[in-house]
This record gives structure tokens, sequence and C-alpha cells, in this order.
């Protein structure tokens, strides 16, 4: 995906008009080539187009949602952070495996919260609560916060909102490249800029909607000079042919576009393919002719949380793909920080 993303069908609900940013996105889309909708609630967000389950899903995920959030209570989001900021939730991304497809069920639609001073003030109590503790804050759970910012510019205020706390930090982790505004506002250092990154094959086959690797890493490279502390989320590692090759030449490009003094402070997190038996259902639904490998049988099986297991590589392929991607990161970036292989 080149140009940033624009919905082509927008919703506003009624209490989203009186906040400025709600007005501010109002004229914004009403002169631009977008269809505006009003809605007394996003939950009547039902009649969108589309002759099927699919057509609506692809509408719905090209469909923002301008409302306010009514619940301030954040959800706890470890082991990275300590809490989840909502700023947005819903992707326009069509990646196969993005685990937004089976908790957000039936509801696949984008929406932003325009009460953001709100939900500063929110985060403000939180922080207070842990003094002297930092407490970090994750902006990207629910949603790929950056690849929607440049319609809201939330994210920014939220950077510059903790650039100015004495006991907070934000982190949030992307795959679009469009950082450009992001550039100039005062992190001061408190905000982690992460990059969801893999080898060319898998962003090309299962990533579709996203921002090319080139083009993400160029993005890091820009990010790194702004002076922002940096990391990178190699996920889901996955083994197709020409792996090795795949995530080598990724860790080569990145050691080329980084600038020395990012390289000191950088973070990893390496996460392998998995997949449990009901996202395979709703990826099979979503993306009936995705070439993921799905297949049980070829997997081992690791107990999980409320009876629901998943499917990682055998402990064989684990252990090759661990050797590889240490050994890239030993050669490229010695000095960076594994936060943990899973
Ligand atoms: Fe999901 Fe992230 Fe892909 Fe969006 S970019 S579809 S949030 S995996």
């Amino acid at each position: 995906m080149d140009d940033p993303f624009i919905p082509k069908l927008v919703y506003f609900e009624p209490k989203a008009l009186d906040y400025p940013l709600g007005k501010e996105l109002q004229e914004k889309f009403e002169k631009m080539d977008v269809e505006v909708r009003y809605t007394t609630s996003h939950n009547q967000v039902r009649d969108l187009p589309g002759e099927n389950d699919l057509q609506k899903y692809r509408i719905a995920k090209s469909t923002l949602v301008v409302g306010i959030r009514k619940t301030l209570k954040f959800d706890t989001s470890k082991p990275s952070a300590e809490y989840a900021i909502p700023l947005a939730t819903g992707c326009m991304g069509h990646c196969h495996y993005c685990y937004l497809q089976t908790t957000m069920g039936s509801k696949p639609y984008i929406r932003v919260y325009v009460n953001v001073d709100e939900i500063f003030e929110a985060a403000d109590k939180y922080i207070e609560e842990r003094v002297p503790e930092i407490t970090t804050f994750e902006a990207a759970c629910t949603s790929d916060i950056v690849g929607i910012d440049h319609l809201t510019h939330s994210l920014k205020k939220a950077i510059e909102h903790f650039g100015k706390t004495d006991y907070g930090k934000l982190r949030f982790v992307t795959k679009f490249h469009h950082v450009d505004h992001l550039l100039d506002a005062k992190h001061n250092g408190k905000t982690r800029f992460r990059f969801s990154v893999n080898a060319d094959y898998v962003i090309k086959n299962f990533e579709p909607g996203t921002s090319s690797l080139e083009k993400r890493i160029e993005a890091a490279g820009k990010v790194a000079r702004a002076g922002y502390p940096l990391g990178f989320i190699v996920a889901p590692i996955y083994l197709h042919e020409g792996w090795e090759d795949g995530y080598f030449h990724m860790f080569e490009r990145l050691e080329a576009e980084l600038p020395i003094e990012a390289k000191r402070d950088l973070s990893f997190e390496f996460i392998q393919h998995r997949f449990t038996k009901p996202a395979k259902k709703v990826i099979e639904k979503n993306y009936p002719k995705t070439k993921l490998e799905l297949d049980e049988e070829k997997r081992r099986y690791k107990w999980g949380k409320y009876g629901i297991g998943k499917y990682i590589y055998q402990k064989e392929e684990e252990e090759n793909l661990k050797n590889h991607l240490f050994s890239y990161l030993e050669k490229f970036f010695p000095d960076a920080k594994l936060e943990y292989f899973t």
C-alpha cells in the first residue's frame, strides 16, 4: 500500500461532534469523495453494503466509525506494557493471520475515538497510581494505529503527551510506512516506535493492504533519525522456501538503513507462526484462497489459556528457526536487546 488509508464510508456517532477532533474529521470527510453517514451508535452499523459475508467483510475494513470511548478503564497489556491505551480499534490491513479477525468478530470496521483528552487524563491516573514505577502504555493492541493516524493525529498527541510525563512511556507497532507527520513530535525519548517486519515472501503473500518491507525499512530509518527509541517485531516467523535467505536479507537491509546511534538502543521480539483452531476457521472464511499453511498434523500442540491451545512448529523446526535468527541478530545487531522468542 503506497498511499495512506482513506476510508470509503465514514459514520459519525452523535456525541463525536461535541469534540473538536470530531468536528475536524466531519469537515475533512465532507470535502472528500467519501460517503458520510450518521448513526446513533456504532452498534447500528449493520446495513453495510455487500452481497455476501466476504464482500461485507471487505467493505467493513474500509469503513471508519468516528465515536467516543465510553469506558476509560484500560485493559492490561502484559508482558510488553502495563496497559493498552485505546485510541482506535480495527485495521484496514488484510493480513491473513491477523488476530483481530477473532477478537473483533462481526464488527471488523475501524473505530477512532475523538475524546482523546479524556483518554489521556485516564492514562495520567494510571501513571499516578504507580509512581515511582514507570508505567508503559501500548497503543497498538487493537489496531495498527500508525496506519490511521494521518487522519486523526491522535497518536501524535499521545506521543507528545507521554513526552511530557515523568513516569509514563508509550509504545506501539506498525506495518505501515506513513510516519512523516510523527517525525517532528516532541517524544522526549519516551516512545518506543516498533515496526513489524518479515521476509519479503511473507509480506507479499500474507499481508495485503500493508506497506512493503522496503517501505517499512525506509520509514524505520526516518524514525531512528528523528531520535525515537526503535524496535522490531519479527512476526510471524514463517517457514517457506528460501526462508533462510529471506530473513537474512531482511536483517541485512535493516542494518544498512539504520544510523549507528539507533543500533545502540534497539529491541527485537521474535514470534514464530502459530494458529488456534478457532482462528483457522475464521482465516479460511475471510481469506478462502490463502496459501497460509494451517495443517494441525504438521505442528506441535501447545496448551493455552481457557483450553484453547495453539499449533506451533515442531521442536526441530523451532530450533532451526531460532538458530538462524539468533545468528543474524548477533551478526547485524550485536548490541540489540532480544526481548523474547516465542
Ligand atoms: Fe492486523 Fe496488523 Fe495486519 Fe492490521 S496490519 S490487519 S492489525 S496484523
